[in-house]
């Protein structure tokens, strides 16, 4: 990874901001390793610390130790090649109609969260900017806070002379609806361990994945990952607590389905405004070859 810019310099590099520990490498752990490898700064911004991420019907049952997310996060970051994450530290807010905990993401001061993300980006004066788009992939609370709270911060920002140049929301399209639902069937069959019955929060969690798709013409940057494939899988397999992952190399028949599922990575730019019909392959390489 290079060096952040100094006082005066151009902004450069891109800053990943999204709610939980994982939000980075299930979205969009490609991009951010071929940003690495392209010599940019990379870092993730992660603003809970994904504490209800534990298995279970409850949501006592769900509270986890924050220190394993945190260290799951600074390992798929060592994977993917890229800088340290910053942690916001706010409570993971949980599932819509759990009723949040105190000190989570959805009742801090937006102000405040704001005002944080601000001094972020003006300490790491990135270039690009990414986080979710408004309805968080699938709807989850902290998603949908983050997406808010990651935009007014970049507006606040950007009017700054170096501030960071462009933001984008990360999505899925629904062309890579069917290939994700085949890869976790796939998932499913090959994992042999006790799997715990899909709850209610799981079915409405899914059902809201495909409700929440971008149609393909609305997608103004696709990313093949394809060439970091591996750091991809090998991030996602750093959360463990979140996903289980065949140990060692992707068996020979989940090859395909993974590539189908995982290999394309989609974005919508939200300013400088979008320009439909134009798409693009990269985040920060444009048409003419600069940065
Ligand atoms: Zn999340």
């Amino acid at each position: 990874m290079s060096d952040r810019p100094g006082p005066g310099m151009a902004p450069q590099g891109l800053l990943a901001i999204f709610a939980h520990p994982d939000d980075e490498s299930f979205g969009m752990a490609g991009t951010l390793a071929l940003a690495a490898e392209a010599g940019l700064p990379v870092n993730v911004v992660c603003a809970t610390d994904g504490d209800l991420g534990g298995e279970g019907g409850t949501v006592a049952e769900r509270v986890m130790d924050p220190e394993i997310r945190r260290g799951e996060l600074r390992d798929a970051c060592r994977a993917m090649g890229i800088g340290e994450p910053v942690f916001l530290g706010y409570g993971d807010s949980g599932m819509e109609g759990w009723g949040p905990p105190p000190g989570s993401l959805v009742l801090a001061d937006p102000d405040e969260v704001v005002g944080r993300i601000v001094a972020v980006l003006r300490e790491l004066r990135p270039a690009i900017v990414v986080t979710f788009d408004p309805n968080g992939i699938y709807g989850h609370p902290d998603h949908r806070a983050i997406s808010r709270l990651a935009t007014e911060g970049y507006r606040r920002a950007a009017v700054d002379p170096d501030g960071p140049r462009a933001l984008y929301h990360q999505v899925v399209a629904q062309t890579q609806l069917w290939a994700l639902g085949n890869m976790f069937a796939a998932l499913e069959s090959a994992d042999e361990g006790e799997r715990p019955a899909p709850t209610d929060d799981d079915r409405a969690q899914q059902q809201a994945f495909a409700a929440f798709a971008i149609p393909d013409d609305a997608i103004d940057v696709a990313v093949d990952v394809r060439s970091v494939i591996d750091r991809k899988l090998a991030a996602m397999r750093a959360h463990a607590t979140q996903i289980r992952m065949p140990d060692g190399g992707i068996p020979p028949a989940m090859v395909e389905s993974m590539e189908a599922a995982l290999g394309r990575e989609c974005f919508v730019r939200v300013d400088p405004q979008r320009v439909p019909g134009q798409r693009r392959t990269s985040l920060w390489e444009q048409p003419g070859g600069s940065r």
